[in-house]
């Protein structure tokens, strides 16, 4: 019974022909191959008002070149078989690209419908696509259906069975190919046209454009062909028009005639679709007024103002809303602390506590509030969109550096605006595919100002610098930057040495920030932040204050001291010693006073001594000798070397070290406080430890990273060696220099 109608289903891959095919034919169906290759012939049966429909589920192609099996067996079957109507299957989310293919069907003239599917998944992107104006510019019936659930299919078939009923002869539909080609193509078809060559098979301008498009298997086709029947004119005379035309574009031109072809058919597709067949129903206003924002926020000149506008506005916010509940905080830690202090005795474990686990701990939870807004402000530019825009200004910059683009956003990850961490930042690299660019990279981006050096150089900068704090940490910002780019320069031009790779990067239109999705991202990393502080950082505080209390000043030293006190108490009358020992006396007795800030020096010069003598103190005090180079002490040594284990030790073991000094709970007041006091502190040694704590070796985790990311240890090493060496000449410089200047 050959009345059935034959229907073919043809689409690009995934535009969901199998999901419709299935929907038609439920289990009518029957799985077989195309003959001699392994391709899947899926063949059903559709019932239509009682008419059975013959229906083939085609395989997935972008085009009908010779390109692929799939692409062979389609057109094979197609022009062999000659279907009665074709559905092409569109993904109306991804129309241009699958009209393509469509325009190819249209060519080849054989009677088609459209069927626009995932019109569900295009309305939830938000575009819409006009099927009445699409039907009367292409000439072909388009139907929207949802392939998944069924709608719109059996308008679709009936669509399709009325096309097949018309019984119309298949009719190309011309597409311009330009000058050279259309004249070239006139005159190939009236030659098919005058020999009749393969016109049994191919209608004459697709055979025409099939040898224009050199297609290997057609071709060879007209020469089997040629052979048989004994003439070989038409072929050769077809063959030598390419040559030809070949030569023309190449030297016109300097392209060929295929890409000459597919340049056109998109260019066709194009001014259809250009003329209000899809429309972004909310995003074509929001790409609209993107675009305008982009030519004042991208511009070359104002780009890179309004985006250090952008950043002071930043720390602007941050410190200006973050000084009072940092200033809550810390009272509230303090409060602990002399409520411990009063409540245990004096010995290790009140001295753990306090001076260990609260100061240090504390001191780095003190700053929550400042990396809160902080997290709050980048949140903001991140999800409105403004982050990718800085990468995009900053990727002219970075090429002059050896850098890429992407580079950016590892920088940014790892700190760059304030606030990040280098682990993710060197696993970013891996976006980077040169492998030179990549490690340039991800020896750099530890130079940003992490969320871990953040609180350091808030307390140095609030100690020392505190009249200008945003100004401040945007030229610290800055700093990092150029510091990490002239690194990378230096990388680029040494071991790092090779090409620089294209960068492209589309940007995703501004969008409002909703106060959830901010609320979510400021609390996510904060939450992290917290965390940290409550593990890694307890426990390396833990393990500083172990190493700064024990082995414990040796017991003749320990005499020395008791006899002091001793010789002391011994000039004051015995009322008001024993006062003092037993519940610290009369507070408003100037004797008692006198005698009570005596003491107490002997206390501060004891546990100096037996800081000094402890093990970290040791250390401290044996990297003196070159750390008086950049102003350090030993206890901003002992410092440094815990803030290897992570930057925020920087501040705990400070805390730790000046509050192990400060014996008397009443006077102990901020590590801020403590470090503005002492006359070993002034805004040079400042700044010389943040430039130091900014470059030197990155933390322990990173270094992993880097190792792990760069495939060995060498650049785990290098970057531990090198960033030291560079940090400790950089402080250096500015200490020995500042230092003149200052005794001027
Ligand atoms: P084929 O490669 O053309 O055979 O495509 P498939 O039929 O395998 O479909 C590809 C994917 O698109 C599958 O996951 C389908 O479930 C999905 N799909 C197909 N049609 C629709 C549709 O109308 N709406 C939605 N949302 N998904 C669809
Ligand atoms: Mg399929």
């Amino acid at each position: 019974m050959d009345s059935k109608i034959k229907i073919a289903l043809a689409g690009n891959p995934n535009a969901g022909k199998t999901t419709l095919f299935n929907q038609l034919t439920g289990s009518r169906q029957h799985v077989g191959n195309y003959p001699g290759v392994t391709v899947e012939k899926k063949e059903g049966d559709y019932l239509l008002n009682g008419q059975k429909l013959h229906i083939v589920d085609l395989p997935g192609t972008y085009s009908l070149t010779a390109y692929s099996v799939e692409e062979v067996v389609t057109r094979d079957f197609l022009v062999t078989e000659k279907p009665d109507v074709v559905i092409n299957i569109a993904d109306a989310s991804n129309l241009e690209r699958n009209l393509y293919l469509t325009c190819q069907f249209m060519e080849l003239g054989i009677p088609m419908v459209i069927a626009l599917n995932m019109v569900d998944v295009a309305r939830d992107r938000g575009i819409a696509v006009e099927t009445e104006k699409l039907a009367t510019l292409l000439g072909v019936k388009v139907l929207p259906i949802i392939a998944r659930n069924g709608q719109g299919t059996e308008e679709l078939m009936r669509a399709a069975v009325e096309l097949a009923n018309e019984k119309r002869p298949w009719q190309s539909v011309n597409i311009s190919y330009g000058d050279d080609l259309d004249s070239a193509l006139l005159k190939m078809e009236e030659k098919i046209r005058e020999t009749g060559f393969m016109s049994d098979l191919y209608p004459a301008r697709w055979l025409a454009i099939k040898y224009l498009e050199a297609d290997e298997q057609v071709r060879s086709k007209g020469r089997q062909v040629a052979v048989a029947s004994g003439d070989s004119t038409p072929a050769e005379a077809l063959e030598a028009m390419v040559a030809q035309v070949d030569d023309h574009l190449q030297l016109t031109m300097e392209t060929y005639p295929e890409a000459m072809i597919a340049d056109h058919r998109y260019g066709y597709i194009k001014s259809i679709l250009r003329q209000g067949v899809i429309s972004r129903q909310y995003d074509e206003d929001r790409l609209f007024t993107s675009d305008r924002i982009d030519r004042i926020v991208t511009d070359r000149f104002l780009g890179p103002l309004i985006m250090l506008a952008v950043l002071m506005g930043l720390y602007h916010f941050t410190f200006t809303y973050s000084e009072l509940p940092v200033s809550w905080l810390g009272s509230f830690f303090d409060l602990v602390s002399s409520g411990v202090d009063r409540v245990l005795t004096d010995g290790p474990l009140k001295s753990l506590l306090v001076s260990g686990i609260i100061d240090g701990v504390g001191g780095v939870l003190g700053f929550v509030p400042i990396i809160m807004f902080m997290f709050f402000g980048i949140a903001i530019l991140e999800d409105s969109g403004y982050l990718a825009r800085v990468a995009f200004m900053m990727d002219r910059i970075f090429r002059i550096f050896g850098l890429h683009g992407s580079s950016v956003m590892a920088y940014i990850i790892s700190g760059g605006i304030a606030g990040g961490c280098a682990v993710p930042g060197v696993m970013a690299t891996r976006t980077l595919r040169s492998p030179k660019e990549r490690m340039a990279t991800l020896l750099t981006a530890p130079f940003m100002n992490c969320g871990a050096k953040l609180p350091v150089l808030a307390l140095l900068i609030g100690t020392f610098f505190a009249a200008n704090q945003a100004q401040f940490m945007l030229l610290l910002t800055l700093l990092a930057w150029i510091v990490a780019l002239v690194v990378a320069k230096f990388l680029r031009l040494t071991v790092l040495r090779g090409e620089a790779t294209p960068f492209v990067m589309e940007l995703p239109p501004y969008r409002f920030p909703t106060l959830k999705g901010l609320l979510i991202h400021t609390w996510e990393k904060t939450w992290q932040y917290i965390k940290k502080a409550g593990t890694v950082i307890l426990a390396i505080s833990i393990l500083i204050w172990t190493m700064m209390t024990y082995p414990g000043l040796p017991a003749s030293e320990q005499e020395l001291f008791a006899k002091q006190r001793q010789v002391v108490e011994a000039g004051y009358p015995a009322h008001i010693v024993k006062a003092l020992a037993e519940d610290g006396g009369d507070r408003r007795d100037p004797l008692l006073q006198k005698l009570r800030r005596s003491l107490l020096e002997i206390n501060k010069a004891e546990s100096e001594k037996t800081l000094r003598y402890s093990i970290a103190g040791r250390i401290g005090t044996a990297l003196e000798t070159v750390s008086w180079l950049p102003g350090f002490d030993w206890r901003t040594n002992i410092a440094l070397v815990g803030g290897f284990a992570a930057k925020e030790v920087v501040i705990s073991s400070l805390g730790t070290a000046y509050s192990m000094g400060e014996v008397d709970a009443e006077d102990n007041g901020s590590l801020a406080q403590a470090l503005a006091a002492d006359p070993a502190w002034n805004p040079v040694v400042a700044l010389s430890l943040i430039v130091f704590i900014m470059f030197y070796a990155p933390c322990f985790v990173t270094v992993i990273c880097i190792v792990r990311e760069s495939g060995s240890w060498k650049w785990g090493v290098f970057s531990v060696l090198f960033n030291t060496s560079f940090a400790f000449l950089f402080s250096t410089l500015i200490y020995q220099i500042g230092s003149v200047i200052m005794a001027l």
